[in-house]
């Protein structure tokens, strides 16, 4: 189990959307839900400017492409 608690308060603070390497899978919040079913191109990763990476004091990013890695 990672860091980030799998709860929809959690997931609502998710900004995957936001960002230019998001996959057009049906997920987010991959930091707790696990890598997308799909390959991911990386065009930048903006995790770090999501609040649950300070709250959950993560360091890593694309988890959308890694999986839970913390
Ligand atoms: S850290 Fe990244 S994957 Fe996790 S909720 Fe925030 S934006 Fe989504
Ligand atoms: S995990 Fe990072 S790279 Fe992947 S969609 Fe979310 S913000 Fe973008």
């Amino acid at each position: 189990m990672g860091k980030v608690a799998d709860t929809p308060e959690n997931m609502g603070k998710c900004i995957c959307g936001e960002c230019p390497s998001k996959n057009h899978d049906d997920m987010g919040f991959y930091c707790a839900k696990g890598k997308s079913p799909l390959t991911v191109r990386r065009r930048g990763c903006v995790c770090d400017d999501c609040a649950l990476w300070r709250e959950y004091h993560l360091t890593t990013g694309y988890y959308c492409a890694e999986g839970v890695t913390e």
